[in-house]
């Protein structure tokens, strides 16, 4: 535990991730270390005029073998500690991380405090590395505070002089520092001489109700990515999936789909068995609009979910915890389609 004096309370969450890592030279690969290492290497940190302490997953993981547990162990720490601290900083691989903050953002229901997610490309003991930056300045947001109260009031995802809203990420780059955009919804904040908040761009919670942590996420869900050439066999057997709830059809551009029957008649047939189908696009930019062309027309009129501007990520995430929470088959598609925790526009 690293005490610093100060007003503001921030909880370190470490899972793991390059942030953390260090090179093994008799294997050649990068390996979690010891999290305490990690904050003896920045001593900046005690300059930040806060109180730090932080927490660490067992066993930290590289964020591949990141699965819905882990995102119930991290809701579980924030949840025990909501009440001690006034902010949250969870160090996370960036592989996965917007899949691990949507998830987070629709677990975590009436948030009125900063979650702020972030890592780095580099090892912190790298000598050009990106780690140090990130955690000062992820660690900076969440302690602001205006009028009292805290100024991020949502799941944040901080990476290279930018503070997104986690649930429109994407991970664009594995080489780049700037390894994450939010191609559909404007930045939070910006780090650059002076630290600048877009006041208009942040989820503010109007009404003040009571942290609500939803655990329970069903993974009973699928991704298909559509491709020319994409046979019926292979649908068929996604569709046959034992236990299959939800999937999602990555289509081309504004939402749109092959026309062929064999296409329409199994995604309907599958529809009228209780599946709900998502289509969300596989473009990193823009979104669905259905019946905008006659490829997608087809889809609406067998009722698919309008997947609009969410992100894959956050679709797969707010399937499983519309999934888990029990949503009824009847109004599932209407929640789907009705941003919650501002992941649509
Ligand atoms: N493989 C690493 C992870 O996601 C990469 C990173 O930390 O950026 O855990």
């Amino acid at each position: 535990m690293l005490n610093l004096k100060g007003p503001t309370k921030i909880l370190l969450i470490y899972t793991g991730g390059t942030i953390g890592m260090v090179k093994d030279y008799d294997s050649g690969t990068l390996k979690a270390f010891n999290f305490k290492k990690l904050l003896k290497s920045i001593p900046e940190l005690n300059q930040l005029g806060c109180s730090i302490e932080t927490t660490s997953f067992d066993r930290p993981i590289d964020s591949s073998n990141m699965n819905p547990g882990h995102w119930t162990e991290i809701a579980n720490i924030i949840e025990s500690q909501y009440e001690a601290h006034d902010g949250f900083v969870v160090l996370h691989g960036s592989d996965t991380m917007s899949y691990s903050a949507s998830a987070l953002s629709f677990m975590l229901e009436n948030l009125a405090k900063p979650v702020i997610f972030t890592g780095s490309q580099l090892p912190i003991g790298d000598l050009r590395t990106d780690a140090k930056e990130n955690l000062i300045t992820s660690i900076q947001i969440a302690a602001l505070r205006d009028k009292g109260g805290p100024v991020i009031q949502e799941v944040g995802l901080y990476f290279e002089y930018k503070l997104f809203r986690a649930n429109r990420t994407t991970k664009i780059t594995a080489e780049h520092f700037k390894a994450f955009q939010s191609l559909n919804y404007p930045t939070l904040a910006e780090s650059g001489v002076h630290l600048k908040v877009f006041n208009e761009n942040l989820l503010v919670s109007k009404h003040k109700r009571p942290l609500i942590v939803h655990k329970k996420l069903d993974n009973h869900v699928a991704i298909l990515k559509f491709f020319p050439g994409l046979n019926e066999e292979l649908l068929t057997t996604v569709l046959r999936t034992p236990g299959l709830k939800a999937l999602i059809l990555e289509t081309y551009g504004a939402g749109n789909a092959p026309t062929d029957d064999w296409l329409g008649a199994q995604l309907s047939k599958a529809i009228e068995s209780g599946l709900h189908i998502v289509s969300v696009t596989q473009c990193p930019g823009g979104g669905v609009i259905m019946g905008q062309y006659e490829t997608s027309a087809h889809l609406q009129k067998m009722q698919v979910i309008n997947g609009k501007d969410i992100t894959t990520e956050a679709a797969i995430t707010k399937l499983m915890y519309l999934l888990g929470s029990g949503v009824s088959h009847k109004s599932f598609k209407t929640v789907f389609e009705t941003p919650l925790r501002g992941e649509m526009t």
